[in-house]
């Protein structure tokens, strides 16, 4: 019996329905129709030892509070909360559980001095990040014990993500009872490829029985950038092949086909692709077997390797997974850094020109994310390789930082821009879509 009906039996909540809640406010919804009243929207994105959570206004879609619960589960369990306009303030608070920290979360939500709502009652829906919707979840939904069992279901594909995840979802069907949660997958928005993208060169049953493939994750990122380019540009993203670049700790491109993913660089998990922060994206598999042959360790010690010690930071030979650290040690010299940071943009620069035979051609090439944000000199390298396909970057422009901003010149074939991503704002707009479309009476 999953925690969610024994959580629902506590509280009196024995069927699925009973999670549903009636909204008390008229909606607002995303395609900028707005009704008269707000909807508060918890947005929670649950790790096995930290929750990152953001409470958001449906009709402005400002952030109200944001935050972050850290070391959960351990001595020194903090929270740190921020109210908008306010002051960023940690407090070291026992957390020993998910239930704990959800229950602190609402605390500060609440608070007289720090609050920004007077009562559990504001909160009028969460949304949670799933990281794994397997082949299952093609878009969000409203979380029910079908769905949670479900989840749990693809969670060998995901094992580190998963079951934190869900972990979230049953700490706040305990503490909000009643109040409609929706599941966004990292996943969902990839579930459109086609075989020929998502296969494994492998032998066919593994995808059958196993469902090893490619899925593909930053769904929710790639599916917001790119609607947003194509808003910004005042087209309409079904007239358009665009190029997203998620460039951020961790990192991948999709080929957003006329409204579509249709190839994505991560795969099964999200370790291949790109080169990233600390994991080391496309690599010959015979290296596994190699290493643990070498350094006499278990597959498990060398992934922990691929995941957590490679990438840019095993590239540049251990001095850091940041691009700013690595900026300034090639500027002073450091050869190991500078290869690191070409060898960045050589892959990603790869993946556009793949991805543009993909689609024929490609009109639009967004960068977004921590890097590909904030990071201009990055962003010219890998322009660097895409002029072929008729694009440009404006140096001044270029300087720009965590901003809307379409690098090229008017007369490229090509549009190059920056979209901050914007993944809690994507999963309120999910939530309150579904949250709104249901019959919750
Ligand atoms: P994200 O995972 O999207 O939060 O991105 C985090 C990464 O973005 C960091 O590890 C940095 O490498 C990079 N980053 C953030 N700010 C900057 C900046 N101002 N310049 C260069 N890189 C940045």
């Amino acid at each position: 019996m999953c925690l969610l009906r024994q959580t629902g039996k506590e509280n009196g909540l024995l069927g699925k329905s009973l999670l549903i809640r009636k909204p008390p406010v008229e909606l607002s919804f995303p395609d900028g129709k707005k009704g008269k009243h707000k909807m508060n929207i918890l947005v929670i994105n649950c790790g096995s030892s930290s929750l990152k959570y953001q409470l958001i206004d449906s009709i402005s879609e400002k952030v109200l509070a944001k935050g972050l619960c850290e070391r959960i589960g351990s001595d020194g369990a903090c929270i740190t909360h921020t109210p908008a306009g306010g002051e960023k303030k940690t407090d070291t608070i026992p957390m020993p559980d998910h239930n704990a920290a959800i229950a602190a979360v609402i605390e500060k939500l609440t608070d007289p001095e720090v609050g920004v709502i007077s009562s559990l009652d504001e909160i009028n829906a969460v949304g949670h990040r799933i990281v794994h919707g397997g082949e299952r979840f093609s878009k969000a939904l409203l979380i029910d014990d079908d769905v949670i069992k479900a989840i749990e279901d693809v969670s060998d594909l995901a094992p580190l993500h998963n079951p934190a995840n869900l972990i979230g979802v049953r700490a706040c069907a305990k503490l909000m009872p009643g109040v409609p949660m929706v599941a966004v997958f990292d996943t969902a928005f990839h579930q459109t490829m086609p075989s020929k993208a998502y296969l494994y060169a492998l032998p066919l049953e593994y995808y059958k029985k196993y469902k090893v493939r490619r899925y593909g994750f930053h769904g929710t990122s790639h599916d917001y950038v790119s609607n947003r380019a194509a808003q910004i540009l005042g087209k309409k993203r079904e007239d358009l092949r665009i190029i997203v670049c998620h460039l951020g700790n961790g990192a991948s491109v999709t080929a957003v086909d006329h409204g579509k993913s249709i190839d994505t660089t991560m795969g099964l998990t999200p370790l291949e692709g790109l080169i990233m922060g600390t994991r080391c994206g496309d690599l010959d598999p015979a290296i596994i077997t190699f290493l643990m042959n070498k350094l006499d360790c278990s597959a498990e010690n060398v992934l922990t390797i691929l995941n957590k010690k490679s990438g840019m930071l095993g590239l540049s030979g251990g001095i850091s997974n940041d691009f700013r650290d690595l900026s300034r040690a090639a500027a002073e010299g450091n050869k190991d850094a500078e290869t690191a940071l070409q060898a960045y943009a050589l892959r990603v620069g790869k993946y556009i020109g793949a991805y543009a035979a993909e689609m024929d051609g490609a009109d639009v090439i967004v960068f977004t994310a921590g890097v590909g944000e904030n990071d201009g000199a990055m962003r010219k390298r890998i322009s660097d390789y895409t002029e072929f396909l008729g694009t440009s970057v404006d140096p001044e422009k270029n300087k720009i930082r965590g901003e809307e901003v379409i690098l090229s010149r008017p007369e490229d074939k090509v549009v190059t821009m920056v979209v901050p991503t914007n993944e809690e704002l994507a999963i309120a707009r999910q939530t309150l879509a579904i949250v709104g479309s249901k019959d919750v009476n």
